[in-house]
């Protein structure tokens, strides 16, 4: 990638997305191209072929989806998976079709079977059962995958697909109805203590195990990645470091310093037990995760304080 080079980032406005958009900038990239949902509905097939025949990116970050922690997953299983579909067949066949030098699609961990062996292996893929609580969210990404190795396959087209395990930082849902685990642990705790609260309500048991990536770090692996990854296989991005929920909570309560009790709600649901990446294919290629859990969580705490974000 040059840096006068025209690189659309679809999704530039999500955590994701932005963290990407700064990754770029920072390392000197000018041409950069960016929509909001308003100005092109990536699930319209005339507008993103309209939108690739005026702009002619070079180069594809698709960043965007629809997303959202275990309840919003749940609750709304349709929208998950049509708009997921939707904008990356969308984006994908216009790249293909517009003939963009390179693509970068953004899968997840959540692809992986429920039970799968611990560390998840990219091979692991389409080997099991998919966790209920996302197997819309899951199928669509899949779907995604597949666009980008059969184009591949097909036709030769330079796409590629990074699984992320589970993302946090500047930018993330604070909202308590569709967000994911640590947001939201950081607005409670930061809710109970400003309000002076005695307890703090965590979902489920607290036993499950999660892995948690700063995204500041992804977007680093991506850009990466668009440099140094052709291959055809999909690749994790991860730390390749997992902790239970009740650690992360215990984390949190300290960072934010709230002094209270933590209750755990037994009646909602834990998910998939343990979702923890095996990261040794992006290490041997020269890319490790920086930002320690501790630093990563003060660092977003601090930006969440100072923020206008309000729900
Ligand atoms: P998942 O990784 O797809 O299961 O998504 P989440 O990040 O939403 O949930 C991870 C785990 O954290 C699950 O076991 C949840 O039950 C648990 N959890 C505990 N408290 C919360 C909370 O307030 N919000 C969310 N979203 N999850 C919570």
């Amino acid at each position: 990638m040059e840096h006068n080079e025209r690189i659309y980032v679809a999704g530039h406005q999500g955590m994701v997305g932005s963290a990407i958009v700064r990754q770029l900038q920072k390392a000197g990239y000018e041409q950069l191209i960016m929509r909001t949902s308003r100005e092109l509905d990536l699930r319209s097939q005339k507008a993103v072929d309209q939108f690739f025949a005026d702009q002619k990116p070079d180069y594809v970050i698709v960043a965007a989806a629809k997303v959202g922690g275990i309840g919003a997953n749940s609750t709304y299983p349709a929208e998950f998976i049509y708009d997921n579909i939707m904008i990356e067949a969308n984006l994908i066949h216009a790249a293909h079709q517009w003939r963009v030098k390179k693509l970068l699609f953004l899968g997840s961990s959540c692809i992986y079977p429920k039970f799968c062996p611990q560390p998840i292996k990219e091979e692991y893929l389409l080997s099991g059962f998919l966790e209920s609580t996302n197997e819309a969210y899951a199928i669509a990404k899949i779907a995604g995958i597949k666009l980008c190795q059969y184009y591949k396959q097909q036709y030769g087209d330079n796409f590629i697909s990074v699984m992320p395990t589970n993302l946090y930082g500047i930018n993330d849902n604070f909202d308590l109805e569709t967000s994911h685990v640590l947001p939201a642990l950081i607005r409670k705790f930061h809710d109970a203590k400003e309000t002076g609260a005695d307890k703090v309500i965590v979902w489920g048991t607290g036993k499950p195990r999660r892995e948690f990536l700063y995204v500041d770090d992804l977007a680093e692996a991506c850009c990466f990645l668009m440099q140094n990854y052709e291959s055809n296989h999909i690749i994790n991005i991860g730390t390749g470091k997992d902790l239970p929920i009740r650690e992360l909570a215990e984390m949190i309560r300290e960072i934010v310093g709230f002094a209270g009790d933590i209750v755990y709600d037994a009646t909602k649901p834990d998910g998939t037990p343990v979702k923890l990446l095996d990261v040794s294919r992006i290490n041997q290629l020269g890319w490790q995760a920086k930002t320690p859990l501790r630093a990563g969580i003060e660092k977003t705490y601090t930006w969440y304080t100072r923020s206008d974000v309000c729900y």
